[in-house]
């Protein structure tokens, strides 16, 4: 999608702290980090939200790849927290679907 900010990271057109890239997936860091560490998690081709998003093996690759970040990052054990921002009312600011992993801190409850 020629016009979308994190197709463009994808490609490598636009800079990126990237820390983890395989299986259709790309981990880079957060340029706005609201933890210790935040790390955003995409699927490389352009899918703009959980709504379009029709291949599950996609959505399970997401996880999996978040899951074993979370773990290379040393902070599986402690907890983290995995946040998807749906549209307007979710607080989707960047319409290419992704993941947030958050940890290093306790995470409070309810989200804003
Ligand atoms: P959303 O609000 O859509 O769930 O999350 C978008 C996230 O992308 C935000 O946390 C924001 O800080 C991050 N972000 C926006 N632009 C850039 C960028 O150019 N590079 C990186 N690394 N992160 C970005
Ligand atoms: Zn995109």
């Amino acid at each position: 999608m020629p016009d979308c900010l994190f197709c463009k990271v994808a490609a490598g057109q636009i800079p990126a702290a990237v820390v983890k890239r395989g299986d259709g997936m790309l981990a880079f860091k957060d340029i706005n980090p609201q933890a210790p560490t935040h790390l955003l998690v995409i699927p490389t081709i352009h899918v703009a939200s959980l709504n379009e998003a029709r291949d599950a093996s996609v959505l399970g690759a997401m996880l999996t790849f978040a899951r074993d970040l979370a773990q290379e990052q040393g902070i599986a054990q402690r907890g983290y927290r995995v946040v998807l921002n749906t549209n307007p009312d979710g607080g989707q600011t960047v319409l290419h679907l992704h993941l947030h992993l958050l940890g290093g801190r306790p995470m409070t409850w309810p989200p804003g």
